[in-house]
């Protein structure tokens, strides 16, 4: 399955709130393409838009992490997601694959409930908490067409000025 091309800040496919997908016929596929790109730019999730395509489905593979636990010990498939119950708060950086060499910090919820379908269309809805949960938030973030930059300060904003407006340009 092929590697593909992963869209970068200023494309306005990022700005997209994704639709659920109704229909399941070529899944299967576009799961593996996700899990491919995600691995070759050593990601830890990736949204199908961010390859462009404007559906709400996000892979997540965090098993290669420090806080990796059992229940995170394997990639995850997310289909048709939604948050329910956030609760704490935590800060911490994030980067994100559309956006290379850009670190924001980012205010997440501690924990929360994500209803999903799984991989094999099962219906799901469970608590995540740490790394996993932040994870979520930023992939389920892509779907309603929001990325880090929407966290950043003015100084962060001023500390990447030239390298934003470069990936602007590119993508207009
Ligand atoms: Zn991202």
């Amino acid at each position: 399955m092929p590697v593909r091309k992963v869209v970068t800040y200023g494309h306005p496919v990022l700005k997209k709130v994704s639709s659920d997908i109704t229909d399941f016929s070529d899944i299967e596929s576009f799961i593996q393409d996700l899990f491919d790109t995600m691995y070759e730019f050593d990601g830890i999730g990736l949204a199908a838009n961010q390859l462009g395509v404007d559906k709400r489905i996000f892979v997540v593979d965090i098993s290669h992490m420090e806080e990796s636990d059992a229940d995170s010990d394997k990639p995850l498939v997310f289909i048709n997601g939604r948050v329910e119950n956030p609760s704490g708060s935590c800060v911490d950086s994030e980067g994100c694959l559309s956006l290379p060499g850009i670190r924001i910090n980012v205010e997440r919820y501690e924990s929360i409930q994500y209803s999903y379908l799984d991989k094999n269309l099962n219906k799901c809805s469970k608590i995540f908490s740490g790394l996993l949960a932040r994870v979520i938030q930023h992939e389920n973030d892509h779907l309603d067409g929001k990325i880090i930059t929407d966290y950043a300060t003015p100084s962060d904003l001023l500390e990447y000025k030239t390298h934003l407006e470069t990936m602007r340009l590119e993508n207009s």
